[in-house]
């Protein structure tokens, strides 16, 4: 069913809220409103007070998995469009909310630390418990969750699990879904569902798999259990190398993954990417960033296997307390948010950044068709300011590769979008895919690459659309969220904005 605005009026949507969670729980301030119809994809209208689409009807605050049933069974009766949020960190549009009068269902009051299990190795929590805190939590007792997205002050499970996260250290710990042992989730019918916590099980499909990268789109996530690790970086071991070209990069993080090392960090910055990090280190260079990171035998054993390689490849060695001390400093908290937005005001200029995947055979090839499309077909390539790429993620098969842009705006604030933004986007999402690759590595679909869903899919979109037809059937679930929103549906989603 295509979403639609609800018949009821806003008012009689807020009382009902009101009714069921308590006048605490519901926030209907008109800025926090305004504020809460978008994400960090319109972080630049949104420095600038421009909230141009639908306004929500209130910001709800359930407390337990019963009050997340409660509101969804009244969204699904009654047709309202539900944007489920915890940190608030998305960067895809999967928090704008497309439909007049919709509810937004924030997790971050479901904040308790249900218990850390250090003989079976897992930690359980709600949803709105942030990654940060559990780290600090975990660690005190001597172990890590293994997450480390570059947003982990701010990202809290739930949307952390609901985006596919993946962390700076994904080559030795995975991504959630490597991580995420069981979790329970509220679908629009009110039903609470509980994935139980086991080791591996052959009963039928893999299930976690239906909510770890659904994006709200499907159901609400209330808790989630993830795996622990032993914490041991007294043997971690830091290494950085320039290279001359980003395939010398790419191609020794190949051979060093698929000869079957795992160092934790595993990257290469394109010359004008790592800039912005080395500064006046790369000198027209690629670097090489790798972790050794485990028992001391097996970091040991890595480091060795980088020396190695390293010694048949021409190539200058960085001294690795530069590479320790950037990782330090690399994640965002509210300090670097609010940083970001004084510069945006100031100097009508912002960065933005699309990341995908693609196998190693294709990795250099589609870094050199984005930058050299970017360049020629962009009609606004001289406002460019930057245009680089690293690969952050490796897998046996391939890499990511993530697309950093940064330009100077010379058009109205609400132009920025679709003069700059998304034209860019389009450019590295539709290269990826031409190469055989995702057009989306771990930022999720959002509401922005949902033109690219089916072709993304082919003929497997069969099972994807499935699942929102069986779980979603009324369409309340993040309407344009990995699904595109159907022409004519209530409300003006990005499609009708630009
Ligand atoms: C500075 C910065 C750095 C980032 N670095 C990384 C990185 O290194 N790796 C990475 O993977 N991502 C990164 N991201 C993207 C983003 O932080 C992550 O995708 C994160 O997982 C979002 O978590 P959140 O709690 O902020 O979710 P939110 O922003 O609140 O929501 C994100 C999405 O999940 C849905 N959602 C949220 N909570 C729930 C729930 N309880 N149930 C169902 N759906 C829910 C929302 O509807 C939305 O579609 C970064 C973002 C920023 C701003």
């Amino acid at each position: 069913m295509a979403p639609s605005r609800s018949p009821l009026t806003r008012a009689s949507i807020v009382g009902a809220m009101t009714g069921l969670l308590g006048r605490d729980a519901v926030e209907t301030g008109a800025q926090q409103l305004r504020e809460a119809s978008v994400d960090r994809f319109r972080k630049y209208t949104a420095v600038h007070g421009i909230y141009d689409g639908p306004i929500p009807a209130a910001i709800v605050y359930p407390s337990s998995a019963a009050q997340v049933a409660a509101v969804l069974r009244f969204a699904q009766d009654n047709l309202v469009n539900v944007v489920p949020r915890t940190g608030r960190t998305a960067t895809e549009g999967g928090l704008e909310t497309v439909i007049e009068d919709s509810l937004v269902v924030d997790g971050s009051r479901l904040d308790a630390i249900v218990s850390i299990d250090p003989v079976d190795m897992m930690a359980t929590v709600q949803c709105g418990v942030g990654l940060q805190r559990l780290e600090d939590t975990v660690r005190a007792r001597g172990l890590t969750t293994g997450h480390s997205p570059q947003s982990k002050p701010l990202a809290q499970l739930g949307g952390l699990v609901a985006t596919r996260s993946i962390g700076q250290f994904s080559t030795l710990y995975g991504g959630i879904e490597d991580m995420v042992v069981g979790l329970e989730a509220v679908f629009p019918d009110g039903t609470v569902t509980r994935i139980k916590n086991v080791p591996r099980r052959a009963a039928g499909p893999d299930i976690r798999h239906i909510v770890i990268g659904s994006e709200g789109a499907l159901c609400f996530i209330t808790e989630v259990t993830v795996k622990l690790f032993r914490y041991q970086p007294e043997n971690n071991r830091y290494f950085g190398f320039l290279v001359d070209r980003f395939a010398d990069g790419i191609d020794a993080l190949r051979e060093l993954v698929t000869a079957g090392y795992r160092p934790s960090v595993c990257r290469v910055y394109s010359p004008e990417d790592g800039r912005q990090h080395f500064a006046d280190l790369i000198r027209g260079r690629n670097l090489v960033v790798l972790v050794a990171e485990g028992p001391k035998p097996l970091a040991d054993a890595t480091a060795g296997a980088i020396e190695e390689l390293f010694a048949t490849r021409p190539h200058e060695r960085l001294d690795g307390t530069v590479i320790q001390h950037w990782f330090e400093g690399l994640n965002w908290g509210q300090d670097k948010i609010d940083a970001e937005k004084a510069a945006m005001l100031a100097h009508s200029h912002l960065g933005f950044t699309t990341e995908v995947s693609v196998d190693w055979s294709r990795a250099a090839a589609l870094y050199d068709a984005v930058m050299t499309r970017i360049r020629a077909d962009f009609p606004r390539a001289g406002d460019l300011t930057m245009l680089g790429a690293h690969s952050s993620h490796s897998y046996q098969t391939g890499t990511n590769l993530y697309f950093v842009y940064d330009y100077t705006i010379n058009c109205s604030p609400r132009e920025e979008i679709e003069v700059y933004h998304q034209p860019l986007n389009a450019i590295i999402v539709t290269e990826a895919l031409r190469l055989g690759g995702s057009m989306v590595h771990h930022h999720g679909i959002g509401k922005y690459r949902t033109a690219w869903t089916e072709q993304e899919h082919g003929s497997a979109y069969y099972l994807l659309s499935g699942l929102k037809q069986a779980f979603d059937p009324r369409g309340v679930m993040n309407a344009g969220t990995i699904f595109p929103l159907a022409p004519g549906a209530g409300g003006s989603g990005p499609a009708s904005r630009s």
